[in-house]
């Protein structure tokens, strides 16, 4: 079998997962996201892809976070008609966040028109609501473990990997050869969802690479939340966090709900500000076969949490005086209903905004991960006088010991790794620890980079 593979996006950084897998005649696109993150990256989302639509027999999608969906409806909209498989909850989110997708560019080119700070004019979103209705009608969905066949020769199917709800990895056969596509790995004792499997062998694994340059620490992010709160509550300030509204803000919230029922932290009120992690939590309901929380859990949530809708609340809200947790998206602060709270609120000492998650290059949340004395929000600059603290431990991507342990977990060792989804620093530290430990050969690839296998 010859083979190549194509990295387009998810290369030396966290974003834009695209990776064409191309034989005589086939070519498969696995994931489709969106870069994000700094301007230069944000700019490769207007280059078209190098991509004959006409060939390209079928994308397969990890998982729904935005980058690994986000480019979708672009790609519809530069002619791709052909079958998107994913499984059935990541097909569930993947709706609701290109939605929101679609309508945050909308928006932020209305703004842009508006107050006249796009330096294209006028400026467009990369694509529309319109656009992404009509991904909606290519999206198949997959039962985890079934294999699909695209052709004779190849086939695929999808398992799980403990990173989001429904986010697998992807067993790829061409003829003789098995390649895994790792997608996000999850971590071993992740809070509601079972741990990742592990596959038993691969000629080739394509593996992310986040944390390859970092160990969690052993913190107990619950501790670290019950001190952090506690701490700000006293001096009378509101706890803000910028949360990814799918997956990581349910574990927060739960973290939050069983501090407050064992009275480790007062009775003050919880907000959930992003209708997009709301429609994600109710999806969550509907696949119990997918997490491992009780039936009631998510009802009891339910009540504890005030789930806010319309945006005419989050005003009311941040009008409101009284000490308060809110936990809104986005999680790296790259829009999002956090802007509006950490307007009114990070000028403020006596505030805390926890980050919670990964926060790539370039972002507001990097930003203020780094110390920055300001950001800019809107247009505006605001001083950063809030306490910033990071909460540890409760990432969904596995670190450098994890991924080690998943690979050591193969019955039957990859040939070869090809490291993707991280920045440089990260891959590489990553690789060095492979090479030592497994003796197993590991390519970094640059963006746009082939790689051929026979
Ligand atoms: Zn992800």
């Amino acid at each position: 079998m010859k083979a190549k593979i194509h990295f387009w996006g998810g290369t030396g950084t966290v974003t834009g997962s695209k990776f064409l897998l191309e034989t005589a005649k086939h070519q498969i696109l696995i994931d489709c996201g969106l870069f994000q993150g700094k301007k230069s990256l944000r700019l490769l989302n207007r280059i078209p892809l190098p991509l004959d639509y006409s060939k390209l027999s079928a994308v397969l999608i990890t998982h729904a976070h935005l980058d690994h969906t986000g480019y979708l409806p672009a790609l519809v909209k530069n002619g791709y008609k052909g079958p998107v498989f994913m499984t059935a909850p990541t097909q569930a989110l993947t709706e609701i966040i290109l939605r929101d997708s679609a309508k945050i560019q909308m928006e932020e080119a209305d703004a842009a028109n508006r107050g006249n700070y796009s330096k294209h004019q006028p400026a467009l979103p990369l694509y529309t609501l319109d656009d992404v209705e009509q991904t909606l009608n290519y999206i198949l969905d997959c039962e985890e473990n079934e294999w699909i066949s695209l052709a004779k020769d190849i086939k695929f199917r999808f398992k799980r990997n403990g990173h989001i709800l429904g986010s697998s990895y992807l067993e790829i056969d061409i003829s003789d050869k098995k390649m895994i596509f790792s997608g996000d790995v999850g971590r071993p004792e992740s809070l509601y969802l079972p741990s990742p499997s592990i596959p038993e062998q691969a000629d080739i694994l394509l593996l992310e690479s986040t944390y390859g340059n970092r160990i969690h620490p052993e913190t107990s992010p619950k501790d670290q939340l019950e001190d952090l709160i506690n701490k700000t509550i006293q001096r009378g300030g509101d706890v803000l966090i910028p949360c990814f509204a799918v997956g990581r803000a349910l574990e927060i919230m739960l973290l939050i709900d069983a501090l407050k029922k064992e009275n480790k932290i007062p009775p003050i009120p919880v907000v959930f500000d992003s209708p997009m992690g709301t429609e994600a939590i109710e999806v969550t309901s509907r696949f119990p076969d997918w997490h491992k929380l009780n039936k009631t859990a998510l009802i009891d949530l339910n009540k504890e949490v005030y789930f806010v809708r319309a945006i005419e609340e989050t005003f009311s809200i941040i009008d409101r005086k009284k000490t308060k947790i809110v936990i809104a998206g986005s999680g790296m602060i790259t829009g999002g209903r956090i802007l509006h709270y950490l307007k009114a609120e990070i000028e403020d000492v006596n505030n805390l905004v926890i980050l919670p998650g990964y926060q790539a290059e370039g972002t507001r949340g990097r930003a203020l991960l780094d110390g920055e004395a300001e950001i800019k929000i809107m247009g505006k600059f605001y001083q950063v006088k809030a306490e910033i603290a990071r909460l540890e431990n409760i990432s969904g991507h596995a670190d450098q010991e994890e991924l080690l342990n998943w690979i050591a977990g193969f019955r039957f060792k990859p040939k070869e790794i090809i490291l993707i989804h991280g920045e440089k620093d990260a891959s590489q530290a990553l690789a060095e620890k492979i090479k030592a430990k497994f003796g197993i050969s590991v390519s970094l690839p640059d963006l746009n980079d082939v790689i051929e296998i026979n």
